[in-house]
């Protein structure tokens, strides 16, 4: 579960972002190594002001 940094509401999570480019999408890469790509972010919305959050779902390869 996230909250909202501004007003601690709890946030609308698991959205995809879209981003127009023939549906590609964005991904989150390690800086230097193009080819590894970690994961594709996700995004939370609080529903009260309209934050949005960015988040990677599986956190572990940025662990490697
Ligand atoms: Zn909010």
């Amino acid at each position: 579960m996230r909250n909202c940094m501004r007003c601690g509401v709890e946030m609308i999570e698991d959205l995809d972002i879209k981003v127009d480019m023939q549906g590609y999408g964005i991904s989150i890469t390690k800086s230097g190594i193009f080819s590894s790509t970690i994961d594709k972010p996700r995004v939370a919305v609080c529903p009260k002001c309209g934050e949005i959050s960015m988040y990677l779902k599986d956190i572990e390869k940025l662990k490697k």
